[in-house]
């Protein structure tokens, strides 16, 4: 049985005790992937930002609020998993001081220094064993440390995904137009360093099952 590590949701960057940075993901891709591969037989662990939804049955989840917290929690079960697939909207900065106390309003502009969040996907990427692709040999190759990105773009979406494809070493990508967050429907390209599958608003359980119907082709 394979194991599928899949991150999903947006993580939240408090700045004091009730201000937080943060995005609009609604983390249902990443649940619809999670129940999908569940379908499929896999076991499944699901590291989740703070979402609305239920979890699907079966599926081992473990919430997490920030982008350190979810980089933590990938670490500690990457290793036991086959397949890695980053769908997380994880922030890419922090606040470089969280203030324990609200912030008072004053009246008067104020700055929040904000640092880079570890990109979780990029690390786990660089420390894994050689990626199917390159191993070479048997063309149905085993399916162990497959990682799988996704890039949520506004312009240039599968320049921009491919570029994300190479620098991350990712096996593939799945390529989104901004307008999807939050929808049940969703438009872009599944992209390998061998092909670009384009699909056009269709719901997002479809695209999940794509997605995993074709980890065995990588
Ligand atoms: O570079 P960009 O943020 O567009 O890359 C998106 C991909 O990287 C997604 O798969 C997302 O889950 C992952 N990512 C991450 N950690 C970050 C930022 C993005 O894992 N800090």
């Amino acid at each position: 049985m394979k194991t599928i590590l899949i991150t999903a949701g947006p993580t939240k960057e408090y700045i004091d005790p009730v201000r937080f940075i943060s995005n609009d993901s609604s983390g249902r891709m990443g649940y619809l992937l999670a129940k999908e591969a569940k379908k499929l037989g896999a076991r499944v662990i699901l590291i989740s930002g703070p979402v609305n939804i239920k979890t699907p049955k079966g599926v081992r989840v473990v919430k997490v609020v920030s982008a350190k917290q979810m980089f933590e929690q990938v670490k500690k079960y990457y290793s036991k998993s086959d397949v890695f697939i980053s769908c997380a909207a994880v922030s890419d900065y922090r606040v470089k001081k969280f203030s324990k106390n609200k912030i008072k309003k004053t009246g008067k502009p104020i700055n929040l220094k904000l640092i880079p969040n570890p990109d979780i996907l990029y690390e786990i990427s660089r420390i894994r064993p050689t990626p199917p692709a390159e191993r070479g040999g048997h063309p149905s190759s085993v399916i162990s440390h497959v990682v799988i990105g996704f890039a949520l773009e506004t312009g240039n979406l599968i320049k921009n995904a491919s570029k994300k494809l190479t620098r991350k070493k990712l096996d593939m990508i799945i390529a989104n137009r901004v307008d999807v967050m939050n929808s049940n429907r969703t438009t872009g390209a599944i992209i390998t360093k061998n092909y670009i599958k384009e699909f056009e608003n269709i719901p997002k359980k479809i695209l999940a099952r794509k997605i995993l119907g074709s980890i065995r082709t990588i």
